[in-house]
Order: C-alpha cells, then sequence, then structure tokens
C-alpha cells in the first residue's frame, strides 16, 4: 500500500499542529503507523491522498448516518451556502431544524444549537446547575462528554467524595465539583445519591456509553438512574451526542423509554458540519438567556449551512425510513460475522447495538462494566487495525472506539468488511 503522500503531509503537519492533528486521537498514537490523510469520500468509502480507497466504519466518528457526501445533504449545504454563510440573526433554517428535533426527542420541549457536543456539555451542566442552585455533578467512569474541565475528571481513590483532574491544565476546583461512579453499578450511584443528594446538580450519562467499547446498559438500569434522580432532585442529563439519531428517531431515550431532564446532541443533528444542541422542557428552558439568568451564546451557533445539513439528514433518514434499513443490515452483518465469532470465542467478542458495532480483544462473551474494556488486549488490537486497513477497512484508530454501520453501506461492502475481518483476525493471532 503506497501511502508517501499522507507520510509527507503528516511530517509537515507534525511541524505545524500538535501531533500533527486537530484532535487527538486522529493520530495513531494507540495503534501506530501514519494517520491517513483523506482527500474525500462518497457513500461508504473514504479515499486517501494517495487514492487507496476504504469502507469506512468510523464515519467522520459518528455524524455520518448516511455516509459520505450524501447529495441530498451537499444540495442542502450549497443551497444554503448561496444564500450566504453566516448572518448573526435569526434564520428560517433554525426553526426548521428546531421543530424536527423537538418532534422527534420526548423528553425536548425545547432546543438551544451550539457548535459541537463540547458545548452542548458544558451548556447542559451550567443550566442543571442553574435551574437546582445545585453545584456537584455526578458522571460515570468511561463516559466521555466532551473536554469541558469539569468532564475531564477521573474517579477520585477509594471513597473520595469527588474526582481528580484527567488533564494538565484542570483545576482541583473543577474535579471537586465532579463524582465518578462505575457505569452499569446502581449501588455505586445510589451510595453516592445518597451522601451527597443536597448537593448534586445533576447526574450526566451516556446511555450507551459508546466510547470505550460499547458497555450496553444492563436491564432497568437507566430506570433505576432516573429513580435515583427524581429521589434526590437531580436533574437527568442524557447525553445523546451518539445515540441521539443513531438508535432511534428519538435516541435511546426512546428506544429506552427512560426520560431524561437534559438532552445534549451533536453529530448526526449536523449532518457532518459543527453542530451541538441541548434541548428539555419548556420549564427548565426558561433558564436560559434571554428568557432567563443562565448566559450561553455563540457567534456562529444555528449557522445555515450547518443547520441546512441536519435538516436534509433528518428528512433522508425518515425518506430511508433508515432505522429500519440499518438493523437490517446489522442482521446481516450479524450472519456475515456469526461463523469468525465462533471461531475466535475466547479470544474476541463482536457485539452490536442498532448501527453501532464493537470488537472487542477478550476471553469474555459479554461486555457490562469499563473494567473489562479495560482489561481487553489493545496491543492486539493494534495489529487488527493495521491489517484492516492493509485489506482496505477503515476503522477508527483506537480499540476503545465503536464502528458505525450507515445507510451508505451495501451488502457487497458488508460481505468484504467480513471477509477482512477474517484474515485480519488470522493475521492478529498468527505470531
Ligand atoms: C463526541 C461526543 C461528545 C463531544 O462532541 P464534540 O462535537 O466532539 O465536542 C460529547 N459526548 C459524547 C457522548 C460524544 O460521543
Amino acid at each position: 500500500m503506497n501511502i508517501a503522500r499522507s507520510i509527507e503531509l503528516y511530517a509537515r503537519a507534525s511541524a505545524l499542529m500538535p501531533g500533527g492533528v486537530n484532535s487527538p486521537v486522529r493520530a495513531f498514537k494507540s495503534v501506530g503507523g501514519t494517520p491517513l490523510f483523506i482527500a474525500k469520500g462518497t457513500g461508504s468509502r473514504v479515499y486517501d491522498e494517495d487514492g487507496n480507497a476504504y469502507i469506512d466504519y468510523c464515519m467522520s466518528w459518528g455524524p455520518l448516518l448516511l455516509g459520505h457526501a450524501d447529495d441530498d445533504v451537499v444540495r442542502a449545504i450549497a443551497d444554503a451556502a448561496r444564500d450566504g454563510t453566516s448572518f448573526g440573526t435569526p434564520n428560517r433554517r433554525e426553526v426548521e431544524i428546531a421543530e424536527l428535533v423537538i418532534a422527534r426527542f420526548p423528553a425536548v420541549d425545547k432546543v438551544r444549537f451550539v457548535n459541537s457536543g463540547t458545548e452542548a456539555v458544558m451548556s447542559a451542566i451550567r443550566l442543571a446547575r442553574g435551574f437546582t442552585g445545585r453545584d456537584k455533578v455526578v458522571k460515570f467512569d468511561g463516559c466521555y462528554h466532551g473536554h469541558a474541565d469539569s468532564m475531564l475528571v477521573a474517579a477520585g481513590s477509594g471513597l473520595a467524595t469527588f474526582g481528580t483532574p484527567d488533564s494538565a491544565g484542570v483545576t482541583e476546583g473543577a474535579a471537586h465539583d465532579t463524582i465518578v461512579v462505575p457505569f452499569n453499578d446502581i449501588d455505586a450511584l445510589r451510595a453516592v445519591m445518597q451522601r451527597d443528594h443536597h448537593s448534586i446538580a445533576a447526574v450526566i450519562m451516556e446511555p450507551v456509553p459508546c466510547n470505550y467499547g460499547l458497555i450496553p446498559p444492563r436491564d432497568g438500569y437507566l430506570r433505576a438512574v432516573r429513580e435515583l434522580c427524581d429521589r434526590s432532585g437531580a436533574l437527568l442529563i442524557f447525553d445523546e451526542v451518539i445515540t441521539g439519531l443513531r438508535l432511534a428517531p428519538g435516541g435511546a431515550q426512546e428506544r429506552f423509554d427512560v426520560r431524561p431532564d437534559i438532552t445534549t446532541l451533536g453529530k448526526i443533528i449536523g449532518g457532518g458540519l459543527p453542530v451541538g444542541a441541548y434541548g428539555a422542557s419548556t420549564e427548565i428552558m426558561a433558564k436560559v438567556a434571554p428568557d432567563g439568568p443562565v448566559y450561553q451564546a455563540g457567534t456562529l451557533s444555528g449557522n445555515p449551512l450547518a443547520m441546512a445539513a441536519g435538516i436534509a439528514t433528518m428528512k433522508k433518514i425518515d425518506a430511508l425510513n433508515a432505522y429500519d434499513l440499518l438493523e437490517e443490515k446489522g442482521r446481516r452483518f450479524d450472519a456475515l460475522v456469526a461463523p469468525i465469532a465462533d471461531e475466535y470465542r475466547g479470544r474476541a467478542l463482536i457485539l452490536r447495538l442498532g448501527s453501532i458495532v464493537c470488537t472487542y480483544f477478550t476471553e469474555r462473551t459479554s461486555i457490562e462494566s469499563v473494567d473489562q474494556v479495560r482489561a481487553c488486549d489493545m496491543k492486539r488490537f493494534a495489529r487488527y487495525h493495521a491489517e484492516m486497513l492493509r485489506r482496505g477497512i477503515y476503522l477508527a484508530p483506537s480499540g476503545y472506539e465503536v464502528g458505525f454501520l450507515a445507510t451508505a453501506h451495501t451488502d457487497d461492502d458488508l460481505a468484504d468488511t467480513a471477509a477482512a475481518m477474517r484474515e485480519s483476525l488470522a493475521a492478529a493471532f498468527g505470531s
């Protein structure tokens, strides 16, 4: 495989940008090798600067439910651009997308658009604090919520009542107000909520964690978290930046029938442009400026191009009946990989929830906790990743990342992927 141009660009990039990238995991640090510079994408494929083609399962880390450069999405962006790229005034497309989002998410009566998932989470936490008048936030080990200071916090030791900074530059003060508990362990959350219930503003979670492998919630777990929040007066925030518009039209809250107080969104709602959003009941959203005292603003928020891409994506999802289509593709994928999964049982595990897939290098046959993901063989994943890449399959460059099926993946793509998996697993386990 010739990747000379990627190598040359990476050398230039490394002199210009930290790690040569604008987001750390892109740098291939955990799998080794040179990150590929992607020149273009269409449908299920991406093409690097040297012209190599790959079937893509990273899909820009989730936003591209329809695949790359979908005709309708591209046309909507181009049409919007011709009318002007930004005004800093209200625009018609903000109203249209807000109507589409509110119609889909059961727990969202009003919504505010921002520019990233990080911003959505940051604003949702400020809103929860402003609404409750409390300071502390509970998060779960292994759940990713973007890079706001209060979310870059790791579990404290033992029975510590607060977390510790998980990044240089995060203050002890920020970490002090975040409590970290294990996911899928309702007793651990109950203990914290009983101890600190007067001071907890919010419990924030990915209802289905997708940033530390895929960790399906135990039966009844989300409902139990909801009940603990109700009892303590803390708001429940579902960070649906991945799961929203991915697991169902109304995200995990629809799929599992549990209503959060605040929902954060991103990725798919921007159709591949930079968008985030947060929404809640009318009562809670009344606290947001200019209606209320919780300040939050954005020069480019509600950007017409981004709104156009999101609107076109949601309309096409409906037109394609995308969730049924993705489930069908998922089942086909399951059938193709079932014999491979059998052969590697005890060494590798392949899980799928809707259009989210994850391969773990573990002896386990199920995954329920972050510790189980942490114990997976990431060196083996690195070998597997390189073997898949050589066979024209682009996976996100870390064993902690999931893969995404898009409506653009064809039956042939899935068959080619399964064949590549068989060979790559054999190579990864070879001597
Ligand atoms: C990607 C992600 C974020 C952060 O979104 P950005 O747009 O990268 O800032 C937050 N929460 C979850 C669950 C995510 O997957």
